[in-house]
């Protein structure tokens, strides 16, 4: 293995997702659901197959349909007009979609700036394109975890290309702010950077918290590749359909990175995504609220265990701080739980480049059945 990559090891999910299986326990660890998503999308991915649709190579920026299907989202929510043709590429999922940018987009020596505790793909990709990352670390305030904007300004130098943002975040369930997206536009426009946005949980927001893209930000459109994914969305994360939005140039370049890492992916499903973007209102809304009374369910029985909960405004995660029920390591705490309690949950520690940061934080994910989460709460009333 290449210096570049020695230091990440496996993935978080991949051990916590094995514990689950060799233990039994509960995985409120890996995020995906535990139900598929819509039937009528499902049928729509059978007729494509059957059909013939995208069961060879489909044109590498994605099929039309699916493209014009992005386009006409991004359009209908939030006002931002992309041309199918050169705004828009269809990528294996967003993780490809990230990898996909930062190869295209940064230089070796280049400095990246990340949100911390950051999505594990980010830190793996940067080291991939030879870039430098440069962590801001969120830190909780007033019961949600906040962006310092003055560090955010202090950490760009003479060498940071691009800020690599994520919102609604993962692990953390922060959405970040209008008055906070502000702040950080006119920092990208003022120091000339790039913006890769992972928006990939943009429909799952509670409350009267809003998703608003950076990309709709004055000056931004131009700079800013904007990362969706079907997976989060419409509860297919087997599927890998994945994609960005940005003006032509960077789509271009992007595209070339892509085409030699997958060339294209995902064919049927491509034509049953397309299906899923124009569903009405009430799915989304209904997905909302469904996902609403999970994140209540889990809160309360994690506080009722004795947890220090950070209630999400988005995302299916819950950070909570364990250091009420006397511990201070999430590592070690999240390799006993399956033995002592039966459930599995992910130590928010490998998300940080400064781990004594994330030490005490543990994530569980509330994307599951109703029972499950019962059956967990449950379970995790013991440790109490
Ligand atoms: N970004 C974030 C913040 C995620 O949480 C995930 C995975 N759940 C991804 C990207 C990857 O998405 P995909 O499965 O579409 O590759
Ligand atoms: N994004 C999912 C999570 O944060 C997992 C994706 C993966 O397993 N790579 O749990």
């Amino acid at each position: 293995l290449n210096r570049r990559l020695t230091e990440f090891g496996t993935t978080i999910f991949a051990e916590m997702s094995a514990l689950a299986v060799t233990t039994g326990a509960i995985n409120l660890g890996q995020g995906f659901p535990d139900t598929d998503g819509p039937e009528s999308v499902r049928e729509a991915a059978v007729r494509a197959l059957r059909d013939g649709r995208g069961n060879q190579y489909p044109p590498g920026p994605g099929v039309p349909e699916l493209r014009t299907a992005i386009a006409a989202h991004q359009l209908a929510r939030y006002s931002l007009t992309y041309d199918p043709d050169r705004e828009v590429l269809v990528t294996a999922g967003a993780t490809e979609a990230i990898a996909a940018s930062l190869l295209a987009l940064v230089e070796p020596g280049d400095e990246v700036i990340a949100l911390e505790p950051y999505y594990d793909s980010y830190a793996a990709s940067i080291a991939l394109a030879g870039g430098t990352r440069v962590p801001v670390t969120l830190r909780p305030a007033d019961g949600r975890f906040r962006l310092d904007l003055d560090e955010l300004r202090d950490a760009i130098t003479p060498r940071t290309r691009l800020l690599l943002l994520n919102t609604p975040h993962n692990p953390t369930g922060t959405v970040l702010t209008r008055a906070e997206l502000t702040e950080i536009a006119r920092l990208a426009v003022e120091r000339d950077l790039l913006v890769v946005t992972d928006e990939v949980y943009e429909h799952l927001v509670f409350d009267d918290a809003e998703h608003i893209p950076l990309a709709s930000f004055p000056g931004m459109r131009e700079r800013t590749v904007t990362i969706g994914s079907a997976g989060k969305t419409f509860s297919f994360t087997g599927w890998k359909v994945g994609w960005l939005t940005a003006a032509p140039e960077l789509v271009a370049a992007v595209r070339s990175a892509k085409q030699f890492l997958t060339y294209v992916s995902s064919g049927p499903f491509q034509y049953a995504i397309a299906e899923a973007l124009a569903l009405p209102g009430s799915f989304f809304a209904d997905f909302r609220a469904d996902l609403r009374a999970k994140r209540d369910l889990l809160c309360e029985g994690l506080t009722a265990a004795g947890f220090d909960v950070y209630r999400p405004a988005g995302t299916y995660f819950v950070t909570t701080d364990i250091r009420p029920l006397g511990e201070s390591d999430g590592f070690a705490f999240c390799r006993a739980l399956p033995e002592r309690a039966g459930v599995v949950a992910i130590p928010n520690a490998v998300f940080y480049d400064h781990r004594e940061a994330g030490a005490p934080f543990v994530r569980f994910a509330f994307c599951k059945r109703t029972s499950v989460l019962e059956e967990a709460v449950a379970r995790l009333k013991a440790l109490a």
